[in-house]
């Protein structure tokens, strides 16, 4: 047998870690459906066939929507929702029996037929959120034409050995089958750092990689693979001395991993005493464990998106209260920064008719959108505040450009604590207010924007998307996403000079917080506070516990004066192995 060659093939991070195993490529069409004449007297035993199907799925879909939501967060659960609303569409299902009547082809192959085409007109609408539901569509399809055929075990959920799940796509219904005990890691085909699939594989704490590309036309069933999580990179039928490598890497990692979250109980000061607030990023209340497991004195950022996805309704004040409340007392005695809802760009929520926008980073999102809808807003911010009587929670908006907006979510934000008070519903009432800096414009004027709040937090995500002119999901142009760009680097120190000068404090949400590289920039910058993924806190705190704050501010002195962000990383890399030599990610 002639020995494969290795593949190494790069991807997006979706999930760190290196693990080494089978693969099992899991493809979309497992069931062979062949053309079935059928008699006048079959049609009545084919629809109850359809119908029994269909009952069935939605039984299936119910179950994994409470499962997943028991496990996992109601959050999470949504995704199933919209699963449900397919199933219980009764255009689909007449055109199926009228078709069936007419054609007199077996069910399963006027089902195939009928779907096919259901897919291919969504794929061609202008409308960007019916096209998103064309990977519900196909589930939902999948699943039923399943049980028409009476396949009986869901393939994810019945592994018998331990496996890494190759696939195109893994849609919400795969990657909640799947059992961690039997997943060691997958990786897809498509899909980016943000999509469905890659928030799965964190909570599920597997390595994954999304967005190979080619990966499925590349591997076969039975080869063996390297999963590296933590670069995004996939190895096919890697030879001995890679496999050496990565099981001397995977032990590394291991074992710093266990040397790091020894860190956990220890302050994040620096050598020369300074106290610097080390916060985490969450999604939902779920991966609050997490935050804590890494040692985070408290939630930086609490993305609320999350509760209005994949929901037919607008999240209650009740429920957002309950999430929030849940979220403050489990971090307690920390705080907790709630952001308002930041709808918009990549973050397109299915129950809003939101026209479709030339440029949808830049129109009409976020506060914007909030201000427009204050019934939406206020409900928010009664729940919030009314979670603040349960621990020390912040509010934060997303988007500010200008003093103007500022002003106006504060006056609906008085309002609000004013019909509390009147009811005499309780609340911290000096409850601190913030605001993003994420927009140039907002960088350019934090001076104006300082007297307003009680804190900043920079979201470079979008701030260097926007002072670039790089579209932060274009993997084409990712070269230009220079977080090490002086323009950056400038826009960040006056937003910090210009809080301090106001007497507030300034921290950082953007994934540039978690970027090692820039810490001691960032530190000698002045930043007050970093919030990131969970998993990068532990090395964040060893670098800041590495250096004194001179030191910091010498470096990034230099750092704001070279001339561009390659000059500023090569700097800023030879002076991170300086003072910390034994990190745990490699700096080339
Ligand atoms: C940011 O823009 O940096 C940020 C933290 O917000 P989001 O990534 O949710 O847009
Ligand atoms: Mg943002």
């Amino acid at each position: 047998m002639t020995k494969k060659r290795e593949i190494v093939l790069k991807g997006i991070p979706a999930s760190p870690g290196i693990v080494t195993g089978k693969a099992f490529l899991f493809g979309r069409e497992q069931y062979t459906i062949t053309k079935r004449n059928i008699k006048d007297d079959q049609i009545q035993d084919e629809i109850k066939r359809f119908k029994d199907a269909l009952v069935q799925t939605k039984n299936e879909i119910v179950e994994i929507k409470k499962r997943i939501s028991d496990e996992m967060g109601v959050e999470h659960g949504q995704i199933f929702s919209a699963h449900l609303l397919v199933i219980d569409d009764s255009m689909l299902i007449e055109e199926v029996v009228l078709k069936l009547k007419k054609d007199k082809l077996s069910i399963e192959y006027t089902f195939q037929d009928v779907l096919r085409k259901y897919i291919k007109i969504f794929s061609e609408m202008d409308d960007e959120y019916l096209k998103e539901r064309i990977s519900d569509i196909n589930d939902v399809g999948r699943r039923i034409l399943k049980n028409i055929i009476g396949v009986k075990e869901d393939i994810l959920s019945n592994l018998k050995e331990k496996v890494i799940v190759v696939a195109y796509d893994l849609s919400p219904s795969d990657t909640a089958t799947m059992h961690k005990k039997n997943v060691k890691g997958f990786a897809t085909d498509i899909g980016g750092r943000t999509s469905h699939t890659a928030i799965m594989a964190k909570s599920l704490e597997i390595p994954a990689v999304v967005g190979l590309e080619t990966l499925t036309r590349k591997v076969e069933s039975g080869d063996v693979v390297i999963i590296d999580g933590t670069h995004g990179i996939v190895i096919i039928n890697p030879s001995q001395k890679t496999l050496k490598r990565y099981e001397m890497d995977r032990e590394k990692f291991a074992e710093i991993g266990k040397q790091l979250l020894e860190l956990k109980d220890m302050p994040c000061v620096t050598l020369d005493g300074r106290k610097i607030e080390l916060a985490a990023n969450i999604e939902v209340p779920e991966d609050v464990p997490s935050v804590i497991a890494h040692g985070a004195n408290g939630i930086g950022l609490y993305r609320t998106e999350y509760f209005y996805m994949n929901k037919k309704d607008l999240p209650s004040e009740e429920e957002q209260y309950k999430a929030y409340a849940s979220v403050a007392k489990m971090v307690k005695p920390y705080y907790v920064v709630i952001r308002t809802l930041d709808l918009g760009g990549d973050k397109f929520l299915s129950q809003f008719e939101v026209p479709q926008q030339m440029n949808p980073f830049m129109g009409w999102r976020a506060i914007r959108f909030c201000l427009a809808r204050p019934d939406i807003f206020k409900t928010q911010l009664r729940a919030i505040l009314r979670a603040s009587a349960h621990g020390k929670l912040k509010v934060m908006y997303p988007m500010i450009s200008g003093v103007e907006e500022l002003k106006q979510a504060n006056a609906i934000l008085e309002e609000v604590k004013k019909e509390l008070k009147k009811s005499a519903v309780p609340f911290d009432e000096n409850i601190e207010v913030g605001a993003m800096i994420e927009v140039p414009s907002a960088a350019l004027t934090s001076d104006i924007l300082a007297k307003e709040v009680d804190f900043f937090s920079i979201g470079t995500n979008d701030l260097i998307q926007y002072s670039l002119a790089v579209d932060r999901v274009n993997e084409k142009i990712a070269y230009l996403y220079e977080p090490a760009h002086p323009a950056i680097l400038r826009l960040i120190k006056s937003v910090i000079e210009n809080g301090h000068n106001a007497g507030i404090w300034v921290g950082m949400c953007g994934e540039m917080a978690g970027d090692i590289i820039m810490t001691i920039i960032l530190l000698g910058l002045g930043l007050d506070e970093f919030s990131t993924s969970p998993i990068a806190i532990p090395e964040i705190k060893r670098i800041i516990r590495s250096v004194t704050i001179s030191q910091a501010k010498e470096i990034a002195q230099e750092a704001v004066s070279l001339p561009t962000g390659k000059e500023v990383e090569k700097f800023a890399k030879k002076k991170l192995k300086e003072l910390v030599p034994d990190l745990a990610i490699e700096v080339e």
